[in-house]
């Protein structure tokens, strides 16, 4: 079982989270029109090694996670809050 560790509630079963995404992908301006926004909504890729992604805390603290996570091995290199990835990201507090 995949196991990862809340910043804020501790190391916890991955049956206490939810995944939310992939965190490397960008929502398409308006301007891009509809092809972007279909493939924003509906393509996936399917990557093998280091993965990037969202995961919610549904029965912890309700926080959404950005998790660091093998996609083969399920090793997790690293748990931020998502406000704290989005400051870092974008150099702004959401
Ligand atoms: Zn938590």
């Amino acid at each position: 079982m995949l196991r990862i560790p809340c910043p804020w509630c501790g190391l916890r079963d991955e049956t206490e989270f939810r995944y939310r995404g992939d965190a490397t992908r960008t929502r398409p301006a308006a301007d891009e029109g509809p092809e972007a926004f279909a493939a924003y909504v509906y393509e996936r890729d399917n990557p093998l090694g280091w993965h990037v992604e969202w995961w919610l805390h549904v029965a912890g603290c309700r926080q959404l996670l950005r998790v660091v996570r093998h996609t083969v091995t399920h090793e997790i290199r690293s748990v931020s809050d998502a406000a704290e990835a989005a400051t870092a990201t974008t150099g702004r507090a959401r």
